[in-house]
Parts: structure tokens; sequence; C-alpha cells
């Protein structure tokens, strides 16, 4: 744990897609698989206690890390708000749904016409939010998913949202990113410097990637 020399670190990662009730059985979602943030979590076990805000997914919670399952963004919000006062480090991994049903729908929606429309309210901003309520020393690290223009949109995220890093990774692929076992990844922190990893298991990643983070803030 953490060479000996320092306190063990406090840790929030969020991971996981959430899920946006359009009735009582239909929802809005995504792809995520939760894989990177489960990564995420059990590699700073080894630096700290972590918390896991997660949303649903089939996998188990690394040993020692304290899981905290919700649904949807706005129990995700929730918790995460609740869980980041005492975290020096909050990782943002969770795919949070950017829109969610305005009103959803109390009984089952049956069919009726040819075409149906849905109502879609964007979703309160966690990260923007905790970025907010910072508190000195607290490192903040959001992920971006971007089909395009990668590293030009996660450093406008970045910036947007006042991070001190952004973890930019390609989507749309069918072998890295979403529901595989490997990512691919730039790390931009907020002076604009830039760390490159070439694809590798999420594990692997995941150890690599907090490393070069801790390194940085927790000299
Ligand atoms: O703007 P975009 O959704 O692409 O930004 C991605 C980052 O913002 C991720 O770290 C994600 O977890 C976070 N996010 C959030 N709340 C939202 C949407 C995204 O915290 N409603």
């Amino acid at each position: 744990m953490n060479g000996g020399a320092r306190r063990p670190l406090r840790f929030l990662v969020t991971a996981g897609p959430t899920r946006e009730a359009i009735d009582p059985v239909r929802y809005l979602s995504n792809r995520s698989s939760g894989k990177m943030g489960y990564a995420l979590a059990a590699a700073a076990k080894r630096y700290g206690t972590v918390v896991l805000v997660s949303g649903p997914t089939a996998l188990k919670a690394p040993p020692g890390v304290k899981r905290i399952s919700i649904i949807s963004a706005r129990q995700m919000r929730s918790a995460a708000l609740r869980a980041c006062r005492g975290a020096d480090v909050i990782i943002q991994c969770a795919a949070v749904a950017d829109y969610a049903p305005s009103r959803p729908s109390a009984r089952k929606i049956k069919k009726s016409g040819a075409t149906l429309t849905l109502r879609l309210k964007r979703t309160p901003d966690i990260l923007s939010e905790m970025a907010r309520l910072k508190k000195p020393g607290q490192l903040l690290v959001g992920f971006a998913a971007e089909t395009n223009d990668l590293e030009r949109n996660a450093l406008g995220k970045l910036r947007r949202k006042r991070l001190d890093a952004i973890v930019a990774n390609r989507v749309g692929l069918s072998d890295v990113g979403m529901e595989s076992d490997e990512n691919a990844c730039v790390l931009i922190r907020s002076d604009g410097r830039k760390s490159r990893f070439a694809r590798t298991t999420k594990t692997r990643l995941a150890r690599m990637l907090l490393k070069e983070l801790l390194k940085e803030k927790f000299r």
C-alpha cells in the first residue's frame, strides 16, 4: 500500500452505465460494461480505500472495495456527491446518460401509432458539480469517450468541466473501448500535457494510469 511512506488515499471511482426509465419495463442506456471503472477501483485499492459507485453491470466488486449500486443518473449524482466529500482522488469513469425521459410513464406504454416520440431532458452533469464542490488537494479526473476528434473534444471537456485530468478513449471501434477487455487512451492534464497509453488490457491500463496520475499529485 502506497509504498508505506504516505497515508492511505481515499478514492471515489464511478463505473458502468446508467439506466433512465421510459416506463416500468423499458429504459435508455448505453453499452458501457463497467470494466474500465472496475479495473481502476481494483488498482486504486493498492493505494488506499475505495468507494465504487456503480451502475448496473455483470461484474463482481473487486475485493476490499465498497460498492454502492445505483441505477439512474439522478441516483448516481446523489451517491457520488455524498462520497466525493471525503475523497482525495475522484475518477468519474461512468458512462452517465446525458438525457433521460422527461416524464417516465407510470404504466407500460402501449403500442399505437407508426411512430412514437420520447421527450428527453438533460441529466445533471455530476462531474461539473464535483468540480464546483472540489476541495484543495483533491484530484478530479474525468473520462471522454469519443468517436471523432478525440483529443480536441477531450480537451474541451477538461476545460469546460474544470478537471485536473481527463482520460480520452476512442469508442465505436469493435475491439477496444466499451464492452471490450482492452483499451487504449490518452491522459490529458489541465496544463495540456499528454501521456499516451497503447492498447493493452484494462487491468494493466488502470494500473499504469493510476501510477501516472498519483506521481503527479501526491509526490
Ligand atoms: O460531456 P461528456 O458526457 O462526454 O463527459 C464525460 C465525462 O463526464 C465522464 O467522466 C462522465 O462520467 C461525466 N459525466 C457526468 N455527468 C453527466 C454526463 C457525464 O459526470 N451527466
